[in-house]
């Protein structure tokens, strides 16, 4: 349940209502609009009690939210939530491009990438430091010297970071290295995790697991969110289907499900949705006419030389291709490249 306050509750007036509320053992995430200021209501159970409250000084409004996402749904908050970092904006007018290869591999290959990702319009650079590999003798990624690299890459390009966490342990040391910590498919559901990214209070992109259910999806963006880290992407990367032609099948639909049912950006990932490169393009086209606040793709100066995910991966002359196409498709569905 939301608590609204009245346009021009006092300081004092939200301070008690928050003080009450945890009184009842019931946890608060108090959201300070400009207008009004509307306090967030979680606990199991026991949120009648709050009833109770009905008519004290400053609130205008005691409403229950049916979503079972409290915060990452629409009801309690029906802007859109729009991310700024370091004059990118995720989920506003603007059409956001993170690009970059899928692992950090050496220095030349992330730079290489990394400028001509710029060139051709990307504001984001991605690139994994830490890699879920289906295999434990597959490439695992270069940990620590990798978000070195990237942070390089960002001093030298200005793009910002996003590189993936895969232990709750290693939070505090991606934090310091990137600007949006990625929690990747495989992990969507591990909310030991999902809950030291809420801690840490830094932006996140959150991917969908490959068998999630878009409610569940939303659930694991709660568990960041509850933490008070309202800073999620969330991210369509493919599910699994009975298809086999494509490593996952794209849900191009849970775009414009997730963004009438939810505030936050979308962006879509079509080169893990389809482990075919020849496909990035025409799905990127698609995620952003369908609605989609940007997109993720993978893109290497060599991709059959790859350490991981070569046969998806751009070229970097395909990404200038494609850059070329979205920004035509941009302005159609209102939106700037
Ligand atoms: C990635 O983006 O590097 C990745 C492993 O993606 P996903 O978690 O979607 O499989
Ligand atoms: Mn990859």
């Amino acid at each position: 349940m939301i608590i609204v306050m009245r346009t021009g509750a006092t300081r004092d007036q939200i301070d008690n209502v928050i003080d009450k509320v945890h009184s009842f053992g019931l946890r608060t995430h108090p959201i300070f609009g400009v207008q009004k200021t509307v306090i967030g209501i979680v606990g199991d159970n026991k949120t009648q009690v709050v009833e109770k409250m009905r008519g004290w000084p400053g609130i205008e409004d005691i409403i229950p939210i049916l979503q079972p996402y409290k915060f990452a749904g629409r009801e309690a908050h029906p802007e859109n939530t729009v991310i700024e970092l370091d004059g990118v904006r995720i989920g506003g007018d603007e059409v956001v491009v993170m690009a970059g290869p899928c692992a950090v591999e050496s220095e030349e290959q992330l730079m290489t990438a990394a400028r001509r990702v710029r060139a051709a319009g990307a504001r984001i650079l991605r690139g994994g430091a830490f890699k879920p590999r289906t295999s434990p003798y597959s490439f695992q990624g270069l940990g620590e010297d990798a978000l070195k690299l990237l942070a390089a890459a960002r001093e030298e390009t200005g793009l910002l970071v996003v590189t993936e966490v895969t232990d709750p342990r290693n939070v505090e040391l991606v934090c310091r290295y990137a600007d949006i910590l990625q929690v990747g498919a495989r992990n969507m559901g591990n909310f030991v995790l999902l809950t030291e990214v809420g801690r840490s209070g830094h932006p996140a992109m959150l991917k969908r697991g490959p068998s999630s259910t878009v409610k569940d999806f939303l659930l694991a963006a709660e568990y960041v969110i509850i933490e008070g880290n309202r800073d999620v992407i969330l991210c369509e990367r493919g599910i699994t289907t009975f298809e086999t032609y494509t490593r996952n099948t794209l849900d191009i639909s849970a775009v414009p499900v997730i963004k009438g049912l939810s505030h936050l950006p979308v962006i879509v990932d079509p080169s893990h949705a389809t482990g075919r490169s020849y496909l990035v393009e025409p799905l990127s086209l698609a995620a952003i006419a369908a609605g989609a606040d940007g997109i993720i793709v993978e893109v290497h100066p060599d991709p059959d030389a790859a350490l991981c995910d070569g046969p998806q991966a751009l070229t970097l002359d395909g990404f200038d291709s494609m850059m070329a196409k979205l920004k035509a498709i941009a302005p159609i569905v209102g939106r700037t490249l």
